[in-house]
């Protein structure tokens, strides 16, 4: 079965990661500085903190803003349940918000009216990798006195209005699994633009342990003394996995060039197609694309899944909305409060976009969705 999404691995990257395997350090040497370095960099020079995960991003990102019991996160439903999970680990309540029925991204109107005072954070997601309109999200957000978080597990390498995502929220998440737009096997990092927010990640990451003499409650104790202020957790990227993540890096061009090539090949062999939309850019985003999120109208999405299965092809569909997930229902969340997101999800299958696709792939998917939906296969079916 070809697969939704894959990694793209070269000799440089085992090369990279048997050289650390070599040295002195396993986990938080060399390689973890580098490649924080190399993320800030291409994020604008915006400091960023590696973790283990985009799921523990997110977690440490919502600590570092020191949300817990008692406080509202505004969160957007057309996501992977990690974005929502995450808060509620910290003990906030989420609050959902609808999606802009060309994108799925979060809508800024829709969040304004979830705010209330005692909203903290706003959750965007750019989802399949087409970044939120952040300027409306940040005014939405900080006139409410919140912060608002970028998951962009979808969209690094991505911009909006020629600025580079991971520097436009207060709070970027990303993500390095395999099927992401960059791997690390595992992985994931937190960038901020504020310092304090970066020295909080970076605090809960590891522990919550304190080494800076400065902030120590008792600087005297020794040279081997650090403390803990606030409860942290284990969520360190190791040397062996961020060593591939530099590496990774140096051909993020490339990827979001071939992504781009694929998308734009899907479009101009399905838009002609009735019965089916392809995905909408807008002015100002220039994005890394994901995914490649076709809307199938008519009901008949589930068809063209599993006729596109039946043919090899491991299509998938991203995302049904959070709250539908039974342990939302179990807390009391009903259906139908985000109905763009609704239908969103009833129409959306996500066909297979990864740098190593080739183009006669690509052409066989256009095919047989063109033949799913040609007049003589529905006269055949109604015979
Ligand atoms: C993949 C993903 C996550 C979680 O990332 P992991 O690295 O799998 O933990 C969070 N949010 C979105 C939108 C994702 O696609």
């Amino acid at each position: 079965m070809l697969p939704y999404g894959r990694q793209s691995i070269v000799e440089e990257d085992i090369a990279a990661v048997a050289e650390v395997l070599r040295g002195d350090w396993l986990t938080t040497g060399p390689a973890v500085r580098r490649f924080e370095a190399d993320l800030s960099a291409l994020v604008g020079g915006v400091p960023t903190v590696s973790v283990t995960s985009g799921t523990a991003a997110l977690h440490v990102a919502y600590a570092a803003a020191g949300i817990g019991q008692g406080d509202e996160v505004v969160c957007a439903p057309m996501t992977f349940v990690a974005t929502a999970a995450t808060a509620i680990q910290q003990g906030a309540t989420v609050v959902f918000a609808d999606v802009s029925p060309e994108t799925g991204n979060l809508l800024p109107e829709a969040a304004a009216a979830a705010m209330t005072a005692k909203t903290r954070v706003v959750s965007s997601v750019d989802y399949a990798g087409h970044p939120v309109q952040v300027d409306e999200l940040l005014k939405v957000a900080h006139d409410g006195g919140a912060l608002l978080l970028e998951d962009a597990a979808h969209s690094i390498g991505g911009t909006w209005q020629r600025r580079p995502v991971g520097a436009l929220a207060d709070l970027t998440t990303f993500s390095f699994f395999p099927t992401k737009n960059l791997t690390t096997a595992e992985g994931g990092a937190v960038a901020t633009p504020n310092p304090d927010l970066a020295r909080r990640a970076a605090q809960f990451r590891n522990h919550g342990l304190v080494r800076d003499k400065a902030r120590m409650r008792y600087p005297d104790e020794g040279g081997w003394h650090q403390e803990v202020h606030e409860f942290g957790l284990n969520y360190r990227l190791p040397d062996v996995l961020c060593a591939l993540g530099s590496s990774q890096l140096r051909r993020l061009a490339w990827f979001k060039e071939r992504r781009a090539e694929i998308h734009a090949r899907y479009t101009a062999g399905l838009s002609d197609v009735d019965g089916v939309r392809t995905p909408v850019t807008l002015p100002g985003a220039d994005p890394m694309w994901h995914l490649y999120p076709l809307r199938v109208l008519d009901g008949r999405r589930r068809d063209l899944f599993d006729h596109l299965r039946a043919g090899g092809i491991g299509v998938q569909v991203n995302y049904i909305p959070v709250y539908w997930h039974p342990v939302f229902a179990d807390l009391g969340y009903q259906r139908g409060m985000c109905p763009n997101a609704e239908r969103f999800y009833a129409e959306e299958l996500s066909l297979p976009l990864f740098p190593d696709l080739s183009d006669d792939y690509v052409d066989r998917v256009i095919e047989l969705v063109r033949k799913f939906f040609s007049p003589e296969r529905s006269l055949r079916s109604e015979q």
